[in-house]
């Protein structure tokens, strides 16, 4: 962007902090629950009350190692948890356990494919830290509610380095990391529910200038799209403010979805000295070699790579490819819809057309449930012709689905399979013509279109059984006759 003649360039980096779906918190065993009764999830622990002692959840190291691992980061083998000195009322120990010193991930990063070519994103660390819990405002009164259920659930803080530069490139990163995430079944990575939040550090400099511009930190957003708006109009913010000849100060501000800005929160001055120190109720940890491998030996294979195998293997589209690939469910299903038969060209076409659309009708239904078999006899039954696709999908698809019903027993039941009794047919299309004499002139005289006109009489009178290209030939061949 041009300001005062000279061209500026944007930096952004990101703080994302993923909230874990382990069964309990952190450093005790609270559960971890979005939506429970306020209070109802907390133990001394989480109270932090005088004399317990945390202990750390292996299940978190496991899941940070993962990541760490999908993201080629560097894993630290010792390690501790430092404490955070500050005062915040939800905040009930008077600090918060983190990593400072020895994040467990350092460097790595991940190719981002953006519509100038690819672009890595790399990242600086990813630590493991304790979220607090939640203070509700409540309107019109003069004090706060604190419900300390999310005290202690295990985060983790991936930061990357300040090197994206367009909002396009940050919704790239956070899309991927929220695919992965979900996929390596870390976090439900939602980001209306917080379990994913993200921080911008936006700043601009001038292009070719090594120096990094004053940053300011934007939180409150609760969308891919906010995070987009939010970078934005800070950008603009700041290039007023270069315009102007003001300086840019660090600072922290928040972003107001409804006026679309950024507004001031706190200044980086006035920040806490956090007196960061290791935390001595805890050892310090150290990862053996075991533990490393059966990790690395139980993570499945990343998105990105399935994705260009079925592209690659099974000529599946691109475009069906990353869809399939958006959720791991998914693509285990589609290839045990391939492992039960079916070519992997139509299997796409059935999986991202007809049997996506019904499942986002239907989200109680899980992919984990429904029976491939069943599944892939009914593309069977659909593309040899014996139903019609369309009532295939409509009065089929959904027994199929949600009863795993064999589709052929359903369809033979249902009277659906199409005749290929041609005296049947043959009825169905007489009687079409004798009903309607003056189309069948009409015909005679030139408008051969009306043979689809005959077609849907025979449909109707056939309740969709008839087989299409028996019916318009038989059509065809009858009002020649006539
Ligand atoms: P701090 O010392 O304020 O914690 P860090 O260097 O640890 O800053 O970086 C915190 C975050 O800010 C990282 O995501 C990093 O990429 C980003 N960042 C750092 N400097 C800048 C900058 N000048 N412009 C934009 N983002 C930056
Ligand atoms: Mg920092």
């Amino acid at each position: 962007m041009e300001i005062s003649g000279q061209q500026y360039e944007p930096v952004i980096g990101l703080e994302v902090h993923v909230q874990l779906n382990t069964k309990s918190k952190i450093f005790c065993e609270d559960p971890v629950k979005y939506g429970a009764d306020p209070n109802t999830l907390v133990s001394p622990v989480s109270l932090a009350h005088p004399g317990t002692l945390p202990v750390v959840n292996r299940a978190v190291l496991g899941k940070a190692v993962k990541l760490g691992m999908a993201l080629d980061c560097k894993i630290a083998k010792r390690m501790y948890f430092d404490r955070k000195n500050y005062f915040y009322p939800d905040s009930p120990k008077g600090y918060q356990l983190t990593q400072d010193r020895t994040p467990i991930c350092k460097g790595g990063g991940v190719n981002i494919k953006t519509e100038s070519g690819d672009k890595f994103v790399s990242l600086d660390k990813i630590h493991m830290e304790e979220d607090a819990g939640k203070s509700i405002h409540v309107e019109g009164e003069d004090f706060s509610k604190i419900d300390l259920n999310r005290a202690g659930t295990p985060l983790l803080e991936v930061v990357t380095d300040p090197c994206m530069a367009t909002p396009a490139e940050v919704a790239l990163f956070l899309n991927y990391l929220r695919r992965l995430v979900r996929w390596l079944d870390i976090s439900d990575a939602n980001m209306e529910e917080g379990s994913l939040r993200c921080d911008a550090n936006v700043s601009i400099k001038p292009i070719g200038s090594e120096k990094l511009g004053n940053k300011v930190e934007i939180k409150n957003m609760n969308s891919v799209r906010n995070v987009q708006k939010a970078i934005n109009a800070e950008l603009k913010r700041q290039a007023e403010l270069v315009r102007s000849g003001e300086t840019i100060i660090s600072e922290t501000r928040l972003y107001d979805l409804e006026k679309n800005q950024t507004r001031s929160m706190r200044t980086k001055e006035a920040l806490n000295d956090y007196r960061y120190f290791p935390d001595p109720d805890l050892s310090e940890i150290e990862l053996s070699q075991d533990f490393l491998n059966e990790i690395k030996t139980a993570m499945p294979e990343l998105p990105e790579q399935r994705e260009q195998r079925f592209i690659n293997d099974f000529g599946i589209e691109q475009e069906k490819a990353r869809i399939i690939c958006e959720e791991i469910s998914q693509a285990e299903f589609f290839e045990s819809l391939l492992k039960a038969g079916t070519e992997p060209k139509v299997a796409s076409n059935w999986f991202v057309g007809p049997v996506k659309g019904f499942i986002n009708q239907n989200t109680e239904i899980k992919l984990e449930n429904i029976n491939p078999k069943a599944l892939s006899s009914l593309i069977e039954l659909s593309t040899s012709g014996k139903v019609n696709q369309h009532i295939a999908v409509r009065e089929l698809l959904p027994g199929v689905i949600v009863n795993g019903d064999m589709p052929e027993k359903l369809a033979a039941e249902k009277g659906l399979l199409i005749e290929s009794n041609k005296n049947e047919l043959l009825d169905w299309v007489d009687e079409a013509i004798s009903q309607n004499p003056e189309k069948v002139k009409a015909w005679k005289n030139g408008k051969k279109g009306l043979s689809k006109f005959f077609m849907g009489e025979v449909m109707k009178k056939s309740k969709g059984k008839a087989d299409p290209r028996q019916t318009i030939s038989l059509i065809e061949e009858q009002l020649k006759n006539q």
